[in-house]
């Protein structure tokens, strides 16, 4: 198991090489501060899966945010991408990072609010004709948010020149007019459906969003 102290003595010790983190040692610093757990799990999609991602395990400690940040920024580098003068996250995983990333790079750090049906910049948040923003987010799933924020900052007169994701879970089913660069990439995760759940048919508790459990469902 990572320790987080070892991943960030690696990351620190390689920074003047301007290396970036492997995929192995981000997916270890998520399993270190507990946002990837295992067990049988109650999707938003209503699908069950035994993988589970809790991304405000990994948000709630600065110096992981801080770490996750910085390896974003590396990857925004590394593609070449200019550093904007403000970063903008959908609240609220995609807020933080926003805020943590803005702070690395000398840049604002903007929010977006959901609204009945849209994304919204409020708080007297200004954006510049044509400026290029950065957009941060947690998870993506099937990316409803991500385009949110997107229509939002275009329908506003600027655009996104980088969108910096910490775990793409959308299995390519984001399209978006900017560069879509995640940290980590979740490829292998099987999603049932509750009559077809080999973990519900094993009897295993099934644990909702939020950590509360729920009755087993048990098929048959
Ligand atoms: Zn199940």
């Amino acid at each position: 198991m990572y320790k987080i102290s070892v991943i960030n003595k690696v990351t620190a010790s390689n920074r003047g090489e301007g290396r970036i983190m492997t995929e192995k040692e981000i997916e270890g610093l998520l399993l270190e501060s507990g946002a990837f757990l295992q067990g049988h799990f109650l999707y938003a999609s209503k699908l069950h899966g035994s993988v589970y991602i809790e991304k405000f395990r990994a948000l709630e400690d600065p110096n992981v945010t801080s770490i996750l940040a910085r390896e974003m920024i590396d990857l925004a580098d590394a593609a070449g991408i200019a550093h904007p003068r403000v970063v903008i996250g959908p609240m609220t995983g995609g807020a933080l990072l926003a805020f943590e990333v803005a702070r690395q790079i000398g840049a604002k750090a903007f929010f977006t609010e959901k609204m009945e049906s849209t994304m919204e910049l409020r708080r007297g948040f200004h954006l510049e004709p044509n400026e290029a923003v950065w957009v941060t987010e947690d998870v993506v799933n099937l990316g409803g948010s991500i385009h949110q924020v997107f229509d939002c900052i275009e329908g506003l007169g600027a655009k996104v020149s980088a969108a910096l994701i910490l775990v793409d879970r959308s299995k390519g089913r984001v399209k978006v007019n900017a560069p879509f660069i995640p940290l980590l990439k979740v490829v292998d995760l099987v999603e049932y459906k509750p009559d077809q759940c080999p973990l519900c048919k094993q009897g295993v508790p099934l644990t909702a969003l939020g950590g509360r459990k729920v009755a087993t469902n048990k098929a048959g």
